[in-house]
């Protein structure tokens, strides 16, 4: 048996299309809505939005006797506003784990109640070499030395209300997304790019006029970041789930740009050994370009289902993605890669 064949440049369109799609955590819904859009054109899925906002498809197999799961979330980093300040600059306060100075200089979208969008960017408080010299590099990024200047024209937190803006107003950062020699750069890999392959890995089985060995659920998150994404919306006849998530690139690590990997081991310790093995079996099978590594500052919402309560079989896989939680890239390689991974995955018993 061969795997289907992958469409590449619509995995990267549609990859491209989502990083595009501002999606921090808790503000995801036009993300899964465009997801949703992707996945509708296969009458074989039957989709469902959770309560919490994720997005389920359940997709029949050839047998129900062991029904599988695959997650991968559309939220991102980001960011929401703390405070208006009397200069009509606002700060900030973190959605998910980064540093600031990973998005420091980067421009962002505030989205008011109203709906509308005001651009600005990120910047310390003292910018200004010629004002404040040395400061602007010994100063320490954390929050209260880190604030937004707004393209409008304010001095005074009335001004900038007058623009719809108020505390809780949700902040993107931009993903310049940017294609070369088949490496994809753009924040926010993490993990759209996998969401992308999920996607990708069903049109290819569809296209190919073949179903999954087993009932299958892709479950796209929505609060991976914050922790809990898929402690919630694994329907209970699920017996694995398998995140789909990016691996983390570093000194010390195995896992590169060009490669999935198969996390054995991260900050919430092993995952299941025995579907695991099975995955590295299929992956020595297909000829999967893979690595297997350990990620030590490392969570996936694999673990958050099972923290939940989830009792399932538990095991994570994805991209190579560096620099993550920065500026991030990958190589199409490991997107073909992961999608192969997936492909094996649903095909086989
Ligand atoms: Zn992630």
């Amino acid at each position: 048996m061969s795997l289907p064949a992958i469409d590449t440049e619509y995995l990267i369109g549609f990859l491209t299309e989502l990083l595009n799609t501002p999606s921090p955590t808790g503000y995801t819904q036009q993300a899964i809505q465009l997801a949703e859009r992707h996945l509708a054109q296969y009458p074989a899925l039957e989709l469902l939005r959770t309560r919490k906002g994720a997005l389920v498809a359940r997709w029949p197999g050839r047998s129900a006797s062991a029904t599988r799961a695959l997650t991968a979330h559309v939220d991102t980093l980001g960011a929401m506003v703390k405070e208006i300040k009397s200069n009509g600059r606002l700060k900030l306060t973190k959605i998910g784990g980064f540093a600031w100075n990973t998005v420091e200089g980067e421009s962002c979208t505030v989205f008011t109640r109203q709906g509308s969008a005001v651009r600005g960017s990120l910047l310390l408080c003292q910018a200004s070499a010629h004002v404040h010299s040395s400061e602007v590099g010994d100063l320490k990024r954390e929050d209260s030395n880190m604030e937004v200047r707004l393209d409008i024209r304010s001095k005074s937190s009335d001004e900038t209300r007058s623009h719809g803006i108020e505390v809780g107003d949700f902040v993107a950062f931009d993903p310049r997304v940017e294609l070369n020699n088949g490496f994809i750069r753009s924040r926010h890999l993490d993990d759209k790019a996998c969401v992308a392959c999920l996607v990708a890995a069903v049109k290819s089985l569809q296209e190919a006029g073949l179903a999954p060995v087993q009932d299958t659920y892709l479950h796209i998150s929505n609060y991976e970041e914050v922790g809990h994404g898929a402690a919630a919306g694994i329907p209970p006849e699920v017996t694995e789930l398998v995140s789909v998530d990016m691996a983390a690139v570093g000194e010390g690590q195995s896992s590169d740009e060009f490669h999935a990997t198969l996390c054995v081991k991260d900050s919430g310790g092993p995952y299941h050994h025995e579907l695991s093995q099975r995955l590295r079996e299929l992956g020595d099978e297909f000829e999967i370009a893979y690595k297997v590594d350990i990620y030590p500052f490392y969570g996936s919402d694999g673990e958050a289902f099972w923290r939940a309560g989830g009792d399932v079989a538990v095991a994570l896989i994805g991209p190579g993605v560096d620099a993550s939680h920065n500026y991030e890239r990958t190589h199409t390689e490991a997107l073909l890669a992961t999608t192969q991974w997936i492909l094996a995955y649903l095909l086989r018993d």
